[in-house]
């Protein structure tokens, strides 16, 4: 006997047929003498709407309540599923994220889970229940504040609810078969990976690749949790997220990131201390800063330019205001126009000319590249966001070529 998590994404319990098609899965899951843990997301797009509701009432909502708000999304998801399992006559059990044991840090909005309790989820597996858990949701143990994990935060749920009750695999079901060679609402020829290692994938994922959240990704490969990625809606083998893979691919992928900003400083005198400056000052903030670029001018001074999440844009301009006159800089200015698009790939640390065939392609596409960021791994490109579709075709196309199988034409 296994002990499966499954987790279902938005679109998987979009509507009450889609919750029936999950509730049979599970209850086949069940009755082959597996024990599971299921984790589930807010119906549809209902995370979308709360968020927006919100904004209805107050611009800047007070993100206790906003986390209040949204846990109610998943809340209704699981007892839904919960109830729908016992018309298919399958004892199930649906708890909240705090009930079901998960602690994370106070920081609403983006909490870390810190510590998973077990005993709730482990005494409805011993009676025989399906365990349902709320996604994307937690508890802070000191204040007992209830808390979520960040958009797709229900990845992160489920991939650390499978380390903590030692699962034999976690299974994300979502709305396309597998993680694909880029995303396929993008690049029509993309294609289905067998496989992809933890480190290509947590690239991929920072990348935008909004298939898993990051951060479970990186529990994953923490704690070693074997991470399957299928459809709800077939049957079909999806990807397997793992440790090492068959083969080292030079590209594994293309990812592409709309949600980010541009912040950049100009005319920062170019002396020691002034990056540190800025940056302690954007740290105290909590301002996650992703890629920084500094342009040493003729005159000793410098611009400095880094990418943020547009949702810490606004604190990253009121902590960055009055640091221009105190270094004595000449302004700065906030560009939410911008995308990144990222290739990623395990065996590009060995192959040379990658980075080349990325700027060449980019050029001959009529795209401006405005910042670069690279790893062992991934080469990140910022451009303006209408260029990102066609970034993302143009390397697409340059690293993974459609396969001829027969040469139309050639002989007329
Ligand atoms: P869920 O609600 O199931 O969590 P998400 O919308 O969070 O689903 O994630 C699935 C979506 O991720 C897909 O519909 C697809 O558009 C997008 N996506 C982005 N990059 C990729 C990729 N490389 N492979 C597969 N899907 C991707
Ligand atoms: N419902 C949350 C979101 O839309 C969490 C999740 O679906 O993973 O981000
Ligand atoms: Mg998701």
């Amino acid at each position: 006997m296994s002990l499966l998590v499954q987790k279902y994404g938005g679109t998987s319990v979009a509507d009450p047929q889609r919750i029936r098609h999950v509730a049979r899965r599970v209850a086949r899951t069940r009755r082959a003498g597996n024990d599971v843990i299921v984790v589930v997301s807010a119906m549809g797009k209902s995370t979308d709407d709360l968020i927006s509701l919100a904004h209805q009432v107050n611009h800047h909502p007070p993100a206790r309540e906003m986390d209040m708000l949204l846990t109610a999304g998943e809340r209704i998801s699981m007892a839904l599923l919960a109830m729908a399992l016992h018309r298919e006559g399958t004892s199930a059990l649906s708890l909240t994220g705090s009930q079901a044991g998960i602690l994370t840090d106070a920081a609403h909005g983006e909490a870390k889970i810190t510590e998973i309790r077990g005993t709730r989820v482990r005494d409805g597996l011993q009676d025989g229940k399906v365990v349902i858990v709320a996604g994307f949701q937690g508890v802070d143990p000191a204040s007992k504040e209830v808390t979520t994990l960040g958009r797709g935060g229900s990845d992160a749920t489920a991939v650390a609810l499978a380390s903590a009750h030692r699962a034999d695999i976690c299974e994300i079901y979502t709305d396309v078969n597998g993680i694909y060679t880029a995303d396929p609402r993008v690049v029509s020829g993309a294609r289905k990976l067998d496989e992809v290692s933890f480190d290509e994938m947590l690239e991929l994922a920072a990348g935008g690749a909004g298939v898993l959240m990051a951060r479970s990704v990186e529990v994953g490969r923490r704690f070693g949790v074997p991470i399957h990625v299928r459809s709800s809606f077939a049957e079909d083998e999806g990807t397997w997220v793992k440790e090492r893979t068959m083969e080292e691919a030079i590209i594994r992928g293309v990812a592409h990131d709309t949600s980010e900003a541009k912040v950049t400083i100009r005319g920062v005198p170019d002396r020691p201390g002034v990056a540190a400056a800025l940056f302690e000052t954007l740290a105290d903030a909590r301002v996650n800063v992703d890629m920084i670029v500094q342009n040493v001018g003729e005159d000793g001074s410098t611009d400095i330019s880094f990418t943020v999440p547009q949702s810490h844009a606004d604190a990253a301009s009121r902590a960055t205001d009055p640091l221009v006159e105190k270094l004595g800089a000449h302004g700065f200015a906030v560009d939410s126009e911008i995308a990144k698009v990222s290739l990623v790939g395990a065996g590009m640390k060995s192959s040379p000319g990658v980075a080349a065939r990325v700027f060449r392609a980019l050029a001959n596409a009529r795209i401006n590249i405005e910042m670069i960021s690279t790893s062992p791994i991934r080469i990140s490109c910022v451009v303006r966001r209408e260029c990102v579709e066609p970034a993302v075709r143009a390397l697409h196309a340059e690293f993974d070529p459609p396969v001829i199988t027969e040469e139309v034409g050639a002989d007329a």
